[in-house]
Order: structure tokens, then C-alpha cells, then sequence
């Protein structure tokens, strides 16, 4: 039997990512494909640019969208940044922390692990004492925004400890990016990267990353070679660089970008800080609607992420038969913990596209059906309690 075209299924995705597309990205996604030196191109990339520096709040330069997932971002930073030797003081709070270390490692560093416990911020005291201890590392890296606990760390006071000791710092903010403030100047971040498929809410397959000019000037006296040929700058900006002269490095995912082109143009219209509010005013109705139903969120109010809520799964209740039912029932998705988490949290995310009144009030309906038939949690509330919150706005 031939196979026939896939179709996938409605879903509504409210997990730690991918996140739910907008129609108008998914429209430009559907556009003709045209060559990637084409000068129409040309000018979108440029354009393409500018909206990322709008999103980073950056005047960086070297700043542009990597060809794969957040992951190669991260590997970006540190295969550029990194020579072998080098000492990274790498913050592990969550599990994206530990991939931190794997990259450093594999680009021959060293990498001195600054713990923190995985629903807990990055302990700011914790990291001065290793910088203080270790006057020959070169950078700082930590995650902005763990997704695998809900957590949000103090990125501004980490920058400036790393450049009080003299380091540089990579932080990875793909989750942070347009649910939450980044503010790459004002903070002075060395090197960021980030994903489309989280508050962005394009698809999954690219990596913005900014550099400033102190990284640029680190990446530009390597004395060896990167690692990676797909990932080194140098060859890469002979693409991606500043002028009308592009070369052939490899054939960028074109109608990915517009996508991401796309998704930013709409992020530019509602304004940053607005969309900022409005994770933070859904995150509260969610929360509330939570509350009154008798769950709890894993993490302090004051170090949340509003973009990706931990909730604590009550004793006795089975995580895999809930989200299984949310899914077949509601056609509802959200996140398993990850690693130590690992079946106490589900992750639920509110990120860009998804984060809006009617996800809020879909989330909380489809718990309380699930929950409320498994006694497990007090039926009926959920909802009204979240559009006490949702009505104060108007
Ligand atoms: C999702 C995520 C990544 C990895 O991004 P991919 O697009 O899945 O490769 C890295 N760091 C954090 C904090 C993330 O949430």
C-alpha cells in the first residue's frame, strides 16, 4: 500500500517547547522557495538581522540565526569562544547546565561545576566564590532560563561578576528570549543564543546568537582552528556578514528563516515589552486557576519562569496516564519533568503564540476534567478563579 501524505493532528502545545505556531508564521513558511544568494534573500537576511537585534536588544554586530536548533547555538558559543585549555566556569542548576559542561569538554577545556539545586536559582555568591578561586578562567556560562525546572536566574548580576573577574559570559536564553526581559547591552553579554521554538513560536531548526564586540575580538585571535567547519564563524560570516558580498557557505533553510522573519516582524508589532506583560499577566491567571484547584508550583514566586510553570504532581497521581489523557482527550500537550524532576513536576509552557486568555482557560478546563475524575484535586474552580485574573485586565 503506498503511503499517503502526512497530516498531523490539531494539538494545542503547551509544553516546554515547540510552542504553538502562528498561522501567519506558518503562511510565510508556505511561500516559493528562492535561492539563497538571490538579492530578494539578500535583503531578508539583512532585514532578518536587524529584527534579531531588536528581540536581543543588542547594536552587536555579529548576530544572526544559526542553521539548526538551540543546541547548535549552544555549540556555536563554545566551539568559537573556546580553545583547548581554557577554563569555563559552567553554572549547573537544571539539566541544560550539564550540556554547558559536555561542549566545554569537548572543546578540550575545563570546565569547574558551580551547583545549584535543580528548582533553585544560580546562587550569585556561589559563582563569585569560584571566580575568586579560579583567576584563571576565561568565561562564565549559565542559563538564563532552565526550562527543565521553571527557574529564571539573575542574569544581569552574573555578567557583572563574570567581567568583575575578568571573564567573559555565554548564556543560553532560549527560553528566555521574548517571554522574559534579555537585555544583551544594557546586561553586557559576551555571547547568547537562543531558539525559535520556544517564546518565539516559529518552528523548531534555528539558533539566534549574538556576540559583542570583546567575543568577536576573542573569536578573531584563535590561535587554533575551530573544531567545527559547519559552526566557525569565520567561514560562516563570509555568508552571514555585513556587505553585499555573500558567499556559499551552506544552503541556509530558507523558508525556515521566513518563518523566523515572520515570527519577529509580529514580535516587533506587539512590542517586546508588551509581549513581556503578557506572559506575566497569563502566568498569574494560570497560577491562579492552579491554586485553587490545590496544586503548587515548584518554584519561589519571585525566581519563576512566567513562560514554563513547574506543577508539583500530587502524591499518588499517575504523570504519564495524565498527560496521556490530555493528549488523546483534549489533544493537549504539556512537558514530563526532566532528570530529577523526572515524574514529580509537569512542565506547563506559555510561551509566545500559546500564551494567550483562551490556552489559559483550556489548560486549566482539561486539568480539572482529568484530575477531578481522578479525585485528585478540587473540581469546578480552576477556571473561575483564572478569569478573576484575566478580567482585571480589561
Ligand atoms: C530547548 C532548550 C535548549 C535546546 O534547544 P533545541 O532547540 O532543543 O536544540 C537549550 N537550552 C534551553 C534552556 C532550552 O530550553
Amino acid at each position: 500500500m503506498a503511503i499517503k501524505s502526512f497530516t498531523p493532528p490539531q494539538r494545542t502545545l503547551m509544553g516546554p517547547g515547540p510552542s504553538d505556531v502562528s498561522p501567519r508564521v506558518l503562511e510565510a513558511l508556505a511561500r516559493p522557495t528562492i535561492g539563497h544568494l538571490d538579492p530578494a534573500f539578500v535583503g531578508m537576511m539583512d532585514e532578518m538581522k536587524q529584527l534579531l537585534q531588536y528581540a536581543f536588544r543588542t547594536k552587536n554586530e555579529l548576530t544572526f540565526p544559526v542553521s539548526a536548533p538551540g543546541s547548535a547555538g549552544m555549540e556555536t558559543c563554545f566551539v568559537n569562544l573556546l580553545e583547548p585549555g581554557d577554563k569555563v566556569i559552567v553554572c549547573q542548576n537544571g539539566v541544560f547546565g550539564g550540556r554547558m559542561k559536555e561542549n566545554v569538554e569537548r572543546c578540550g577545556g575545563t570546565a569547574v561545576m558551580v551547583e545549584d539545586e535543580w528548582g533553585k536559582v544560580v546562587d550569585p555568591n556561589k559563582v563569585e566564590e569560584a571566580l575568586k578561586a579560579n583567576p584563571d578562567a576565561k568565561f562564565l556560562a549559565f542559563v538564563h532560563a532552565e526550562t527543565s525546572t521553571g527557574v529564571q536566574s539573575d542574569a544581569k548580576t552574573l555578567v557583572e561578576l563574570a567581567h568583575q573577574y575578568d571573564c567573559l559570559a555565554i548564556v543560553d536564553a532560549v527560553t528566555s528570549l521574548g517571554g522574559t526581559p534579555v537585555e544583551v547591552d544594557a546586561w553586557g553579554i559576551d555571547a547568547i543564543y537562543s531558539g525559535t521554538q520556544k517564546c518565539l513560536s516559529a518552528p523548531p531548526g534555528l539558533s539566534p546568537v549574538s556576540f559583542s564586540d570583546r567575543a568577536a575580538e576573542v573569536i578573531k585571535n584563535r590561535k587554533t582552528k575551530v573544531q567545527s567547519w559547519f559552526l566557525d564563524l569565520s567561514l560562516v560570516m563570509g555568508y552571514w556578514g555585513p556587505g553585499a558580498k555573500r558567499a556559499y557557505h551552506h544552503t541556509a533553510p530558507i523558508n525556515n528563516l521566513y518563518g523566523l522573519h515572520e515570527s519577529l516582524v509580529i514580535l516587533q508589532e506587539e512590542g517586546i515589552e508588551n509581549a513581556w506583560q503578557r506572559h506575566a499577566f497569563h502566568h498569574q491567571a494560570l497560577k491562579a486557576g492552579l491554586e485553587a484547584m490545590g496544586l503548587s508550583l515548584l518554584v519561589n514566586e519571585a525566581d519563576r519562569l512566567p513562560q514554563l510553570n513547574a506543577v508539583v504532581i500530587p502524591e499518588g497521581v499517575d504523570d504519564a496516564a495524565v498527560r496521556g489523557r490530555l493528549l488523546q482527550d483534549f489533544n493537549l500537550e504539556i512537558g514530563a519533568g526532566l532528570g530529577t524532576l523526572a515524574g514529580k513536576v509537569w512542565r506547563i509552557g506559555l510561551m509566545g503564540h500559546a500564551c494567550n486568555a483562551n490556552n489559559v482557560e483550556y489548560c486549566l478546563q482539561s486539568l480539572d476534567q482529568v484530575l477531578g475524575d481522578m479525585g485528585a484535586i478540587e473540581k469546578g474552580v480552576a477556571v473561575a478563579a483564572a478569569q478573576t485574573v484575566l478580567k482585571s485586565a480589561a
